[in-house]
């Protein structure tokens, strides 16, 4: 079984960056440990030969800070297939008027809502596991 690779942008600097970080994070290190893992974007745009291996042909999910989708597409790019695009902008919708913190730091909210964030994709890579399986 090859792993579900969650790959979140690397938005330094905003809020959003920093939630779609963090949440690759839960999943991969807490939620999902042995169905998924994250592989650095920076290193799937620099061509790193590790990374392109992990990624080429591979069931991937993307989780992007803004419309601008970098994870996404580079991942895309470089052959991984891309099952699911998440947007922490998107998922900011189910949560109006909640202060999630700052490009360094979170607030309370805004580790609740990642912790949703990832319990939700959690679920999702648990659905491509499954499917890949299928598919032999
Ligand atoms: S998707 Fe948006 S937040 Fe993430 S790296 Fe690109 S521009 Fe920055």
């Amino acid at each position: 079984m090859s792993k579900v690779k969650v790959i979140p942008c690397s938005g330094i600097g905003k809020v959003f960056g920093l939630m779609a970080r963090e949440t690759a994070l839960c999943v991969t290190n807490q939620l999902a440990p042995y169905t998924s893992e994250t592989v650095c974007l920076a290193h799937v745009v620099t061509g790193d030969d590790l990374a392109k291996e992990k990624v080429q042909g591979r069931s991937c999910i993307t989780i992007d800070g803004c419309p601008a989708l970098c994870a996404a597409k580079s991942v895309a790019d470089t052959g991984g297939i891309v099952k699911e695009k998440y947007r922490v902008v998107d998922e900011m919708r189910h949560h109006r008027g909640k202060n999630a913190g700052t490009g360094t730091s979170l607030t309370e909210d805004g580790w609740q809502i990642v912790d949703e964030f990832a319990s939700k994709i959690s679920l999702k890579v648990a659905e491509i596991i499954k499917e890949d399986e299928d598919n032999g």
